[in-house]
């Protein structure tokens, strides 16, 4: 894979809209929206709506509204509505409009009573099992109500007493009157307003009749005067009455609905109601847990926007349903941290080394770099002393083939500082290794030793100075690629999807580091301050490996 952040990527949506400033449709201009609907955290398949919908205006020096598509009060709420306006603009958007599918219920109210007159709607007192057994099939054609044939007048005199409130929630609906024996099934009469009495987190108790999606979106967007209404693939078979409703109503403006293919991403979950269900079921710590695919999620893990936007691009643009490797997500969040994040030392698993000959109270400052490849984000000074701490893996007492840390009467370096050699393993009364006994060589700062070579360098930490830590390392929340395809998704959860280090010590001047803020721990991997940091004990979050070391078993 390649960067080359100044190609325009070229795609098909691209090339409708070049064609469509060719032709002058639209008085060349491009507007664009974002629809979300409040029921829940974005998500990386969001994430790629977002991108490209934004993304589009921007190149064309158009715009892109943010629209809450409100029309299912009882899964919808305010915390949703914040969570989502936050997200968007941390990944680096700015809508033009904010707009809320409910600011047009008048308006879509008015279009329904225009749609009975024209005799393009009917009320209809079928029950659900009376529609679902008369709306026939693939290979049959669906059977017309007898409330299909109502007049226009007892239409409109129940219509209005549908919003009225004088029936009860699914006792009438109002339905498109269009063709019960189209091969596609959502033109075969749909349902455009149901009755249900629940409150709506913006129009509180306002109204007891609320649109169907279908019918409030295509409204929606002419409203607004966008131009190119991109939607998932799912919404092709709807295309035929997104249009239908506007050609009827002939609103002023009739805009261009695109489909593109979802992005799925493996080893994860992109369903907002099944998000929810992990959330609501406690198999994750919220909607923000670092193992959840939410925007939300990947921030706290330490993601930044900048990834996220490059990987929505790198996966292009299809209409081709396929999965995308988590590794390629991985890959855009490692390339830009390896870039930008800081580095640090720290010692996720330590095991004490003192070394004898280091005079007891003395500490020296040793200047290291914060990035080896970018001089200028400076040096930091970091405390040496008597005792550091290393990680217990960078010593072995009985070394594998080609091992370059440390053994027992064996040399190696520490990063930014001296050569040091152990002399001693001391161990308790079980076994275990304590502590090493070392001695240093004090010829080493900054140069090689005579004579010798020393091949393995490690990361330490003085242990008098050191900031105690708790590492949280994430594992993937699936332990399949395609959860979606398990009858429940909820059996292949990974039951260690997270692993929690407690008794780390990272390096002091990590202390007091603000929450998000993004280290590469040398030899360990990318890394965040989490929120439950306090001044006693930080939290880190990995983000991710230093390497793709992801095994399928
Ligand atoms: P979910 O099932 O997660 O709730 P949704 O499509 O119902 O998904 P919406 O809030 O209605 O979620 O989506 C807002 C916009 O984001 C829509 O235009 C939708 O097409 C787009 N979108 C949702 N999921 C994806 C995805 N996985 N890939 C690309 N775009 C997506
Ligand atoms: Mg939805």
């Amino acid at each position: 894979m390649t960067t080359n952040e100044n190609a325009t990527p070229v795609n098909f949506i691209r090339h409708i809209i070049d064609n469509d400033l060719k032709i002058g449709k639209n008085q060349g201009q491009v507007v664009t929206r974002f629809p979300p609907e409040p029921n829940g955290y974005l998500h990386i398949g969001h994430a790629k709506s977002i991108c490209l919908n934004f993304g589009i205006a921007a190149a064309y020096n158009g715009t892109c509204n943010l629209r809450f598509d409100d029309t299912n009060p009882e899964k919808e709420s305010d915390e949703y509505v914040q969570a989502i306006m936050r997200d968007v603009e941390w990944l680096g958007f700015q809508w033009h409009e904010l707009r809320h599918a409910s600011d047009y219920f008048e308006q879509l109210y008015d279009y329904a009573v225009q749609l009975i007159k024209d005799g393009k709607a009917y009320v209809d007192s079928s029950t659900p099992e009376q529609m679902r057994a008369n709306r026939g099939s693939l290979t049959e054609p669906g059977k017309a109500s007898p409330d299909r044939e109502r007049s226009i007048a007892d239409n409109l005199d129940l219509f209005t007493r549908m919003r009225a409130g004088e029936f009860a929630d699914g006792q009438y609906v109002l339905r498109a009157k269009i063709d019960m024996a189209s091969p596609n099934m959502n033109m075969r009469d749909p349902t455009i307003y149901r009755i249900r009495r629940v409150h709506h987190q913006r129009t509180g108790d306002n109204w007891c009749l609320y649109p169907m999606y279908d019918y409030t979106h295509c409204i929606s967007d002419a409203l607004e005067g966008i131009t190119h209404s991109i939607c998932t693939l799912e919404f092709e078979d709807h295309r035929p009455l997104y249009d239908w409703v506007l050609d009827e109503l002939q609103t002023p403006r009739h805009p261009q609905q695109i489909e593109f293919a979802r992005l799925q991403l493996e080893y994860t979950i992109v369903s907002k109601r099944k998000l929810n269900q992990l959330v609501m079921e406690k198999h994750v710590n919220g909607w923000d847990d670092p193992r959840m695919p939410t925007i939300a999620g990947l921030r706290r893990a330490g993601v930044t926007p900048a990834a996220i936007r490059d990987f929505c691009e790198r996966i292009g643009l299809t209409k081709q349903n396929s999965w995308i490797e988590m590794g390629v997500l991985e890959y855009c969040i490692r390339e830009d941290l390896n870039e930008n994040a800081l580095r640090a030392m720290a010692v996720l698993q330590p095991l004490r080394v003192v070394i004898d000959n280091y005079p007891d109270d003395q500490t020296e400052l040793l200047e290291v770099s914060n990035h080896p490849q970018k001089p200028e984000l400076g040096k930091r000074q970091i405390p040496f002393a008597k005792t550091i701490l290393i990680e217990q893996d960078d010593f072995a007492e009985v070394p594998p083939p080609k091992y370059k840390r440390l053994v027992e009467g064996g040399e190696v370096r520490l990063r930014g500082s001296y050569v040091i050699r152990c002399n001693e393993i001391i161990k308790d009364s079980a076994g275990n290794i304590i502590e090493l006994r070392c001695s240093y060589d004090p010829d080493t700062l900054g140069k090689n030793p005579e004579g010798r070579k020393v091949k393995g360098v490690i990361h330490w930490v003085s242990e008098a100075h050191a900031q105690a830590a708790e590492v949280r390392l994430y594992n993937r929340l699936f332990t399949v690629p395609n959860p979606d395809n398990e009858e429940n998704f909820l059996t292949v959860v990974n039951p260690n999807s997270l692993e929690i280090l407690q008794g780390c010590r990272v390096e002091p001047s990590l202390s007091g580091a603000a929450i998000e803020s993004r280290y590469q721990f040398e030899r360990t991997g990318y890394f965040c301050v989490d929120k439950d940091s306090t001044a006693e004990l930080m939290v880190f979050n990995r983000t991710v490996t230093l390497r793709d070391n992801w095994v399928k078993d």
